[in-house]
């Protein structure tokens, strides 16, 4: 199979700088809102804070790739003597949970890096640097874009029905 070079966007986060200030999820909010900046709501953020407020522990999220899922296999996180319940820190979309779902439309929301603008806003807007941007190059399977398209249509069948996104697309086609 055919390798491509593909550009790996990371942003580290160093998590003992978090206050909490929520900032991310502001910029994150407006940037994304139809039109750009018209409207702030935090629930439809690709980055949200986990918090235990009376521990100091604030902890930023992405959000990851959608999966219809649901794991048999959770995980339980013990901090500073606090239990967090399962999937608090899963990064993806899934039936199971609101988190990462577009408020109006139910929709999956995943970090895009605000794809279009010169570097990630969450980045560029946390005064506290506690997101840090990085870049690599990796030499991928051609196949990997394939399976991110999958998954996309997969939450658009699994939220509109497969007839319904079907007829979209014929429509679509005939409109070329
Ligand atoms: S903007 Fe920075 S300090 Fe504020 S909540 Fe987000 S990650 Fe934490
Ligand atoms: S990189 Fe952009 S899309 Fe991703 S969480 Fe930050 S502001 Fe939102």
């Amino acid at each position: 199979m055919a390798k491509i070079k593909k550009k790996v966007k990371t942003i580290k986060i160093d998590a003992d700088k978090c206050n909490g200030c929520r900032t991310c999820e502001v910029i994150c909010a407006a940037y994304h809102s139809q039109p750009k900046y018209s409207s702030v709501n935090p629930a439809a953020s690709r980055i949200r804070i986990i918090t235990h407020r009376l521990d100091d522990i604030w902890l930023p999220v992405f959000a990851g790739e959608y999966s219809p899922s649901e794991c048999m296999g959770r995980d339980k996180y013990i901090i500073d003597g606090k239990e967090y319940d399962e999937c608090t820190f899963c990064r993806a979309t899934c039936p199971s949970r609101d988190m990462f779902k577009d408020p109006n439309s139910g929709l999956p929301l995943k970090c895009d890096m605000c794809e279009g603008e010169e570097g990630p806003l969450c980045v560029e807007w946390c005064l506290n640097d506690v997101l840090i941007y990085e870049e690599r190059e990796e030499e991928v399977e051609e196949e990997v874009e394939m399976e991110e398209m999958d998954a996309g249509l997969a939450a658009l069948i699994d939220k509109h029905g497969f007839d319904k996104i079907t007829t979209a697309f014929a429509r679509m086609s005939q409109n070329k």
